[in-house]
């Protein structure tokens, strides 16, 4: 067995809040083997992006951390601050997640890995340039580009810039936190290759941090996974994914499209005041009165895996352990009586740019479809194959180049003014990212009610009512209704997202990637909450996705689209 590069002992993270002291890690020891792509797997703030920063001490001086990581024999919380900056990207190379909001949006991509040579191995301009552009040439970039600024490349482009940072001076081991995150799964795929290929070159180790539990699957040769801050189980991939030994892992791998989406309910525990007795008690389908008042540990079992759980070494089965999916057949079936709520003819959005507007770019080149009412018609391509300019030319967010919508047998291409607003509540969106449609100063209630006040929907007596009606349909807490989006995960935003859609009582709504941001609890929840919204208010859907998986099981119908057509539909 190879020997371990990084150990990590006992280690704790923790800062003050004005609510308490949040631990974000607890207790975490593992280790990384030379050669070893460890995956490290978790919900959205399970404290998983908190260990690879603190790894290499990368979070603000306000984090105290305590415990002992070791690398290669250099004890990372002994060094000077000094000696640190040296350590890092020389020794343990670190790709962070958003590449966007990583890079220097002022500096070429060239130029940023260039500063890199520059800085640690002390290299002129030009050899430095040199080197970069080689580097480059190496993620699969034209070296042609190494003066393109980031703004300049595609998501899945930027993440290859990303990894020739993170790889540039050739670290031991590289720290890749959700290396892909939002991209589509040809790109994701394609990225998580370029990453392990060039790290196995190298003979290097990686510590992958990720939501993705397939991916993890696919690449890691361990997987650990983390919940509220604490291992709870660390075993070969293969047996993790075949074999869950920890019920949280089975419910991860559970809510998996491919595995029936079984949503979980609840939500990752406060850091601050997390659970008595076993932290997942609260959402495990097995647990029993013990878990309540006994902390599990983390124990190896006879197959030499490690694993918190009282259960451990017994026979347990978790609800979503059985077989049947939560929807074996479509919610809604055509009839003869069934009538279109929405018909596409020859849709076409074009952009012109260039000289004389002679260049053009067909978005969205002659699509016709039809969507029933109450149907889900799921729309599937990848990125940029245009399939959100084509929900919101529909939608008329967007002014058509050419052809036809008619929804409920009104022509609403021509719309305009008044008869375009009113057609607002009646059409709606779901965006990818709900952070974009609300207001960042605005707590949840007024969110929410913003809709109902501008459309005029209820009297103001009848407000705080209806708001309520809606967090409840959306399964929020009441007691989020005065917090601030700031305050809220992801899961919740969305949540929120929804209510304000809701509360216009529409008949037909674009979902645009609704849960691509999310992890996979969190999306199966959201999924199952849109199902269910759909059978009771009859809601009709173009459900946009790139994930074939998620497309399947909400669709009743698919479109497949590439280039700006549609190519065909099943
Ligand atoms: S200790 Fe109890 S609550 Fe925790 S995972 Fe095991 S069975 Fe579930």
């Amino acid at each position: 067995m190879s020997f371990p590069v990084l150990t990590v002992e006992d280690l704790n993270v923790s800062f003050k809040t004005s609510k308490g002291v949040v631990k974000a890690n607890e207790g975490v020891s593992l280790e990384v083997r030379e050669g070893e792509i460890l995956g490290l797997i978790g919900e959205t703030g399970c404290g998983k992006t908190t260990f690879g920063k603190a790894i290499l001490r990368l979070l603000s001086g306000k984090v105290k951390l305590e415990g002992k990581i070791v690398y290669r024999g250099t004890d990372i919380l002994a060094l000077p601050e000094k000696e640190m900056r040296r350590f890092r990207g020389k020794e343990i190379g670190i790709m962070l997640q958003n590449p966007s909001a990583c890079l220097n949006p002022v500096l070429s991509a060239g130029r940023q890995i260039a500063e890199i040579y520059r800085y640690h191995e002390g290299m002129g301009k030009k050899e430095a340039e040199k080197k970069a552009g080689e580097m480059l040439e190496l993620v699969g970039i034209s070296s042609l580009r190494k003066d393109d600024y980031p703004h300049q490349f595609s998501g899945g482009m930027l993440q290859r810039v990303m990894v020739a940072i993170g790889l540039a001076l050739r670290p031991g081991l590289l720290i890749a936190d959700e290396p892909t995150k939002g991209l589509d799964t040809d790109t994701k795929l394609q990225i998580a290759e370029l990453i392990v290929g060039l790290v196995r070159k190298e003979n290097a180790s990686m510590l992958l941090v990720t939501h993705d539990l397939e991916l993890a699957g696919r690449l890691a040769d361990r997987i650990a996974v983390m919940y509220a801050g604490e291992i709870v189980e660390i075993g070969k991939a293969e047996e993790v994914i075949s074999n869950p030994g920890h019920p949280y892992t089975c419910d991860l791998l559970h809510s998996l499209p491919g595995k029936g989406l079984k949503a979980v309910s609840g939500q990752i525990p406060s850091l601050v005041s997390p659970p008595s007795g076993c932290r997942y008690h609260p959402r495990c389908s097995c647990r029993f009165e013990a878990c309540l008042q006994v902390r599990p540990e983390l124990l190896k079992n006879e197959g030499g895996r490690f694993i918190r759980c009282l259960l451990s070494g017994k026979e347990w089965k978790t609800e979503n352990t059985a077989d049947s999916p939560i929807r074996e057949q479509p919610a809604f079936s055509c009839t003869e009586e069934d009538m279109a709520l929405l018909k596409v003819e020859n849709l076409r959005k074009y952009y012109y740019s260039g000289l004389f507007k002679k260049e053009v770019h067909r978005a969205v080149d002659g699509v016709s479809f039809e969507v029933e009412k109450g149907e889900t018609l799921g729309l599937v391509g990848r990125s940029g194959c245009g399939k959100s300019t084509l929900g919101r030319t529909v939608l008329r967010l967007l002014e058509p180049t050419s052809g036809r919508v008619l929804f409920d047998e009104q022509d609403i291409s021509g719309f305009k003014g008044s008869s375009l607003k009113s057609l607002g509540t009646r059409m709606q969106i779901i965006f990818q990212n709900p952070e974009s449609c609300l207001n960042p100063r605005m707590k949840v209630y007024d969110a929410v009610a913003e809709p109902l006040r501008l459309h005029r929907i209820c009297e103001r007596s009848e407000e705080r009512g209806r708001v309520r009606e809606l967090i409840e349909a959306v399964s929020l807490s009441e007691e989020l209704l005065f917090r601030y989006p700031r305050e809220l995960s992801g899961g919740q935003l969305q949540r929120v997202a929804i209510a304000r859609v809701l509360g216009m009582n529409p008949e037909f709504i674009v979902a645009d990637e609704p849960t691509s941001m999310l992890d996979p609890l969190v999306q199966a929840q959201i999924l199952s909450l849109l199902k269910n919204l759909q059978t009771e208010y009859g809601i009709s859907f173009l459900f946009i996705s790139h994930d074939m998986q998620v497309i399947e099981w909400m669709s009743d119908r698919i479109a497949f689209m590439e280039e700006g057509k549609i190519v065909g539909f099943r």
